[in-house]
C-alpha cells in the first residue's frame, strides 16, 4: 500500500514549516533548514528535485525518479507508491506564485528506525 500524501495550500507567502513530530523548523525563510531525524526526504518541484534523501530510502528514490522520467509523472507520487510503511507520510505544501505554483514535499517518519 502506498503511503499517504497530505496536501496543504499556502494562500499568501509561504510560512515556516515545522516537523509535526518534534517541532524542528524544516524550512524557514532565509535560514538553513534543520533536518531532524523524522525527515526522510525533501523535494521541491521547481528546484532540483530531491534535495535531501535519507540513505534508508535512496534505492526507492532512485527508482521513483526513473519511473517519473519514463512516464513524465510526479516523482513524489511515484515514491509514495514504492514506500510501504504505516509510519511514513508526505506533507506537500503548495504555494501559488505565478500560474504554476510551487510544491515542496517532505517525507515524515513518525518512528525513526534509529530508535
Ligand atoms: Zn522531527
Amino acid at each position: 500500500m502506498a503511503i499517504p500524501i497530505v496536501d496543504l495550500y499556502w494562500l499568501g507567502d509561504p510560512s515556516d514549516m515545522h516537523c509535526p513530530v518534534c517541532g524542528s523548523a524544516i524550512y524557514k525563510m532565509d535560514e538553513e533548514p534543520t533536518l531532524c531525524e523524522h525527515i526522510l526526504f525533501t523535494h521541491v518541484d521547481a528546484g532540483d528535485g530531491f534535495d535531501f534523501v535519507s540513505p534508508e530510502i535512496q534505492k526507492q528514490v532512485d527508482r521513483a525518479e526513473e519511473l517519473a522520467e519514463d512516464d513524465s509523472e510526479d516523482p513524489v507520487a511515484e515514491l509514495a507508491k514504492l514506500l510501504e510503511s504505516q509510519s511514513i507520510f508526505v506533507l506537500r505544501y503548495t504555494a501559488s506564485c505565478g500560474p504554476m505554483g510551487v510544491a515542496a514535499s517532505v517525507g515524515i517518519q513518525f518512528q525513526p528506525s534509529s530508535q
